[in-house]
């Protein structure tokens, strides 16, 4: 939803949210636009809508971005441009909280830089980002793409770099890092991401996964 501040990071699992992702005509969040944008909307932990729609960015795909997700000029150009895909996006969404794969900082960057152009509003959802939240939960892999993530859980990789298949992966990537967390987690209070135990110099503690973020600690006897 619009709203006047971006919305909080949190590092835990939350069995209802919605898991978008972007394509877009390069990596630069200053110069490069969204042309496609997918989402799938999930109710304790299973999809039960999804929504896509590529979206004409009134500029020419370099012809090296064409070669990673395959979406061309010709593709987009009765398509609506971004400022209705991200309405739509954003009415579907409602105010669930973003989940995506290095939406820190890549894709929520695209959202709050054009929401800020076309409404002068930035976006309030709240967001937890698998990149993040797999190497705090995951530890020793050697890279944390999706696709490593998604070879990790033996989670088959089809039609890669197209928005709603990420969004598929994505979403069963970050149901198995869920239960890399083992049961009911602590929730943290100061900002709503899961408490793990820690070993500090004075015994065990319950420390906020969202750390350094967030400093929140609480002791371990309590
Ligand atoms: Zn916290």
């Amino acid at each position: 939803m619009l709203s006047d501040v971006c919305g909080r990071k949190l590092n835990t699992y939350l069995p209802d949210y919605v898991v978008f992702d972007l394509e877009t005509t390069g990596t630069s969040c200053y110069s490069d636009a969204v042309v496609e944008i997918s989402a799938l909307k999930v109710k304790g932990g299973s999809v039960v809508d999804e929504f896509t729609t590529l979206v004409n960015p009134k500029r020419h795909i370099p012809g090296f971005v064409v070669g990673i997700h395959g979406i061309s000029d010709d593709m987009v150009k009765d398509s609506p441009c971004f400022r209705e895909a991200l309405s739509d996006f954003l009415e579907f969404a409602g105010d669930e909280v973003f989940v995506g794969h290095n939406i820190q900082s890549f894709d929520l960057k695209f959202l709050y830089r054009d929401a800020q152009n076309y409404w002068g509003k930035t976006i309030g959802n709240d967001y937890i980002d698998t990149l993040s939240f797999a190497r705090k939960v995951l530890k020793g892999l050697d890279h944390y793409r999706l696709s490593d993530l998604a070879d990790y859980y033996d989670i088959p990789i089809i039609g890669a770099h197209r928005a709603l298949n990420d969004c598929r992966m994505n979403q069963q990537v970050f149901e198995h890092l869920a239960k890399e967390l083992g049961g009911q987690p602590q929730i943290c209070p100061r900002c709503g991401s899961s408490l793990i135990r820690r070993n500090g110099r004075f015994g065990e503690f319950w420390g906020c996964l969202n750390f350094p973020d967030c400093k929140f600690t609480r002791d371990a006897k309590k």
